[in-house]
């Protein structure tokens, strides 16, 4: 891909980022997500002040790195199955879909294996969609509270994929929501945990999502334009 196409992107979305939190909020970082795109897209962005980028796959990560790992932070951000937390643990520096207790389990076993303490957000789904990951909005404070108590995890925060739509009235609601959700928990100061995240905003609402104080936005299509489409 084009150097000046990834910088023009990458200009427009930060620019965009910051006009959006119309210096309410800091302008949340940005994770880069390159899912689907070969290492030779994915490294020029380091030149281009990207510090973070995400992936959702396991196999696709493992298959990147260490190259990744090497040149950036990493974020695992797509559903994760138990028995691939293990391939995770040394490279990851925060996996944002944590969104079953038996996953919880897992990670603090693998964590406590690598001897250290794996940063996780909880994965939320504000519109109900299962499908998606992520645990309704009720549960969430009682999760927290339990989960908080494994001594291989440490909470940092609240991740959302909102539905596939750009209708605004549906969305605002429930990227509001989520900030609420988040202060809640933040102001909890639940001990074990250390609240700072809110991973919310995907290429086509990451204006609204900062709008509404997202501290992270995972966009790949902004930046590297449309993905081919994915194999099962
Ligand atoms: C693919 C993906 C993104 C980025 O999607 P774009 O629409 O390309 O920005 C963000 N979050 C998750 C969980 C994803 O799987």
């Amino acid at each position: 891909m084009e150097r000046e196409l990834l910088a023009a992107n990458l200009e427009r979305v930060r620019l965009e980022l910051a006009e959006a939190t119309e210096g309410r909020w800091p302008v949340p970082r940005l994770v880069a997500v390159t899912k689907t795109h070969p290492l030779e897209d994915i490294l020029p962005l380091r030149e281009l002040g990207v510090t973070d980028v995400g992936e959702n796959r396991v196999q696709e990560l493992r298959e990147k790195l260490p190259a990744l790992a090497e040149n950036y932070t990493v974020h695992l951000i797509g559903q994760l199955q138990s028995n691939k937390v293990k391939y995770i643990m040394e490279s990851v520096s925060l996996i944002h879909s944590l969104d079953r207790w038996s996953l919880a389990r897992e990670i603090d076993r693998q964590a406590q294996i690598h001897g250290k303490r794996m940063p996780v957000l909880v994965q939320v789904s504000p519109a109900g969609e299962p499908q998606k990951g992520g645990m309704d909005t009720a549960e969430v404070p009682g999760f927290i509270r339990e989960a908080a108590k494994l001594p291989g995890m440490e909470i940092r925060g609240l991740m959302a994929v909102m539905p596939d739509t750009r209708d605004e009235d549906i969305l605002l609601p429930l990227f509001r929501g989520m900030r609420t959700l988040f202060e809640q928990i933040r102001d909890e100061a639940v001990p074990g945990t250390a609240i700072t995240e809110l991973s919310m905003g995907m290429s086509g609402d990451y204006r609204l999502a900062a709008r509404c104080g997202a501290t992270m936005v995972r966009i790949g299509s902004a930046i590297f334009g449309p993905r081919p489409p994915m194999h099962p």
